[in-house]
């Protein structure tokens, strides 16, 4: 295939959906790891073109969803000092914090903007040498190679006034958290293409051992799930836990090595805490010692704020895959894209989001939805 919306052709997607229908004998229960399958499988109805025994559940693989409120609240209190200019990706904006938003801190005269690249944000910082210039480093291992870069170039170039709000989480150990919860009913993965397209498999045969579980590499588009689907339910009922790559244009086994390597150089493994989840040991990075200097926590010494998140929102449980976003009581009620109580709402990578977006109406007469 050549073009993109090859990877979306009907009868392609029907003769997987036969060759998947054929194949269950029994009810499965397979993660999609990442907000941008969910979105994908949400968008294109696949959930309901599958076979009942086949159940999708949405992992947590948003980067804004899994952004602790802590994070969010240290990145406010640093937005708002006046010799501040807060970069940042444009939906992060809009994250609820325990008392306000980035957008509400820019109108109350907060100067944050919006950037494309963290090298933006690095520009930025040369342009304006008599002020503090922050950049808000979310995300997996996907985002994290150009914020490393960013960081590296601040400390070659010397451009003292640059700092990075790291938080940053990885994949593979969020999986094994959520193989060990006692309430864990996931069966088998879809990891995420665009993590393993820098990070490689490597990381993935010892999760498929240990918790004997399928691991299936898969692109976003709906040819691209649905195949990462049939392997892994051929794989489910003939008793195998491999790790399988059906992302083949994208993903090589050792992933992109120049940008691990600039990612170990900058980075260090931490323990993160994730949002609705907890903390998870060993499940993000942190900067290494040797670019502590560039650490905007140290810097405006936010270390110390902590913060409980809210009793309302469930999305630690959708985030888990243990209730569907339409179950949570607030779900388009009091929260909706335009208003919402947590982050899975806030992203469009977020399952709320996605269900408001995708499935509202049929929610609706269902009577499960406002
Ligand atoms: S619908 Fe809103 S309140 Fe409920 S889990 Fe999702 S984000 Fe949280």
């Amino acid at each position: 295939m050549k073009y993109l919306d090859e990877f979306s052709d009907p009868e392609l997607a029907g003769k997987l959906l036969d060759q998947i229908r054929a194949l269950a004998t029994r009810r499965w229960a397979i993660m999609e790891v990442c907000g941008g399958q969910t979105h994908s499988i949400i968008r294109h109805g696949i959930d309901q073109l599958l076979p009942q025994q086949i159940e999708m559940i949405h992992g947590p693989g948003c980067p804004v969803c899994v952004t602790p409120l802590e994070i969010i609240d240290k990145a406010l209190e640093i937005a708002a000092r006046p010799d501040v200019i807060f970069c940042s990706f444009g939906d992060m904006l809009r994250v609820p914090g325990s008392s306000s938003d980035l957008f509400r801190i820019k109108s109350a005269g907060g100067d944050v903007r919006v950037v494309y690249s963290p090298l933006d944000a690095l520009t930025i910082a040369k342009e304006n040498p008599g002020r503090q210039v922050v950049f808000f480093g979310i995300g997996f291992e996907t985002t994290a190679p150009a914020n490393a870069m960013t960081v590296y170039q601040a400390n070659r170039l010397g451009i003292e006034n640059f700092s990075l709000l790291v938080s940053h989480v990885l994949v593979p150990p969020a999986m094994a958290a959520i193989m060990d919860s006692p309430e864990c009913r996931v069966q088998a993965f879809l990891a995420a293409g665009h993590v393993c397209s820098v990070m490689g498999t490597s990381e993935y045969p010892a999760l498929a051992e240990k918790y004997k579980v399928p691991i299936v590499v898969t692109g976003f588009e709906p040819l691209d799930l649905l195949e990462g689907i049939r392997k892994t339910v051929l794989q489910l009922e003939s008793g195998r836990y491999e790790v399988e790559n059906a992302y083949a244009r994208a993903v090589t086994a050792q992933g992109n090595t120049a940008a691990k390597a600039m990612l170990e150089d900058v980075f260090a493994v931490s323990d993160r805490t994730w949002r609705g989840i907890g903390s998870i040991p060993d499940s993000g990075w942190q900067l290494a010692p040797k670019y502590a200097y560039f650490d905007a926590e140290e810097r405006f010494s936010v270390t110390d704020i902590h913060t409980d998140e809210s009793s309302v929102c469930r999305s630690g449980e959708v985030l888990q895959g243990l209730i569907k976003p339409h179950e949570c009581s607030a779900f388009g009620k009091e929260c909706t894209p335009r208003n919402p109580l947590g982050a899975t709402m806030v992203s469009s990578e977020g399952a709320c989001a996605a269900y408001y977006l995708y499935r509202r109406l049929e929610l609706q007469e269902a009577g499960h939805a406002g």
